[in-house]
Parts: structure tokens; sequence; C-alpha cells
């Protein structure tokens, strides 16, 4: 099996320790770093397969980090998961909106934080999803990228426009959180322009249209929607 490359950026001794410990503990190989512009010369050159940033680190920061990662042709695939307090929401949102793929709040559990490692690597990349399927079929939904079709249970239900991107976004990366602006910039481009609050009223149609299954629809919040992944076994 392949043996996953892990970079860890961050600069609490303590949190270094703990994630090098867990992730190593599941057979993953570990780098490890405090410095940000170390942690941007690190990734192009042993091309790691997914990154654990902390956003707070001296010199240059984690969003700084982010946003040089993500400019870059040759990094730019490799998944980020932002490590945060949970009262940075602003730069969780920022750091979503400049690439990053999740975020974890500290203080976190090894549980939670391997869970959503396991879940960022498994997940496929927006690049590389975009146009190869046809079909989406996610928990008792299929949506049918052709023929603009949703049905849940066999029983289809009818979607606006709008309605149907925004489900289609969600569901191309389940388990991954998409801030307004985010929803608002995959949509864009309509016969009229969506803003904020007008995701909030799309979110809210969707989910009554979808009945029970408007549930995987999760709000999170201060951050923005995400999809709910099915179990994996
Ligand atoms: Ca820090």
């Amino acid at each position: 099996m392949k043996k996953f490359k892990v970079l860890v950026v961050e600069d609490e001794a303590t949190i270094q320790e703990l994630l090098q410990f867990n992730l190593e503990r599941v057979n993953y190989k570990v780098k490890v770093t405090d410095s940000g512009e170390e942690a941007i010369k690190q990734a192009s050159k042993s091309n790691p397969d997914l990154i654990l940033l902390d956003i707070m680190l001296p010199g240059t920061d984690g969003l700084e980090v982010c946003k040089t990662l993500k400019a870059s042709s040759k990094t730019k695939n490799i998944p980020i998961i932002m490590l945060t307090a949970l009262c940075e929401e602003a730069d969780i949102v920022a750091g979503l909106e400049l690439g990053a793929d999740d975020y974890v709040t500290k203080p976190f559990s090894p549980r939670v934080l391997l869970a959503r490692v396991k879940a960022a690597l498994r997940r496929p990349n927006a690049a590389t999803s975009e146009n190869s399927e046809e079909l989406i079929t996610i928990h008792n939904i299929i949506i049918d990228l052709t023929r603009h079709r949703v049905t849940i249970d066999g029983n289809e239900i009818i979607l606006t426009h709008t309605e149907f991107k925004v489900l289609k976004l969600m569901t191309t990366q389940p388990g991954r959180v998409f801030t307004r602006y985010q929803i608002v910039d995959a949509v864009h481009g309509e016969d009229y322009p969506v803003t904020d609050r007008s995701v909030d009223v799309q979110i809210v149609g969707l989910r009554k249209k979808m009945g029970e299954a408007g549930n995987y629809i999760e709000t999170i919040r201060g951050i923005g929607y995400r999809f709910k992944e099915e179990d994996v076994i």
C-alpha cells in the first residue's frame, strides 16, 4: 500500500509532537517544520500528499503559505488542512477561499483529525473531478449531470438551474466546506446576480425540495455549507 506523505507546519512543539505521533501511528510518512518559508520550500521539493498547516505562524503565516502554494502549478493540487483556533472564523473563511480543502480547530481530538486527513486524501480534487463524471451518486441521491435531473430514492425532484448548480458543486466534493463566496462564484454568470444572502435562500429552497435528504446539507456556522459524506467502512 502507498505510504502517504504528510507535511506538518506547526510552531508549537506539543502540537507538532501530537500530530507526528498520531500520523505515524497510522503509517503516514511525516515531515515537520515550524516555519512558513520552509513549508513552501518543502512542499515543492518533497511533493507531499497532504499539508497540515497552522494559520498562526511567526513570519510567513499560514494564509500566506496557502496562497503561495495554491498559486503554483506544482503545489496547487496538494490538499491543505488548516489548523486554527475556533475564534479565527475570518481566517478560516479566507483560507478556504484561498483554496485550502478543510480546517480543524484546536484543540482537536486525534481521532477527528485523522478522519479529516483520510477524507481529504480520499476526496477527488476539483481539477480532476470536474469533467469526468456524468452521474453523481451519494446517499440516496442520484444527480444526472448531463440531463440536469435529480432523483431521491428514485423520485425526481425539480430544481431551478441555480439550485442544481449549488447541489452539484457541493456533492462533487462531499465533506468539503464551501464558503458562501465560493458558492456564489460557482453559480455566477447566470441571469441574475447571486449574493451571500441569496445563497442562504438557495440552500433553504434546496433543503425543502430534498425533504429528509436536505439534512445532508450541513450549515457550518460562520463559515458556510458542507454536504455530508457517505460513511466509509
Ligand atoms: Ca501557531
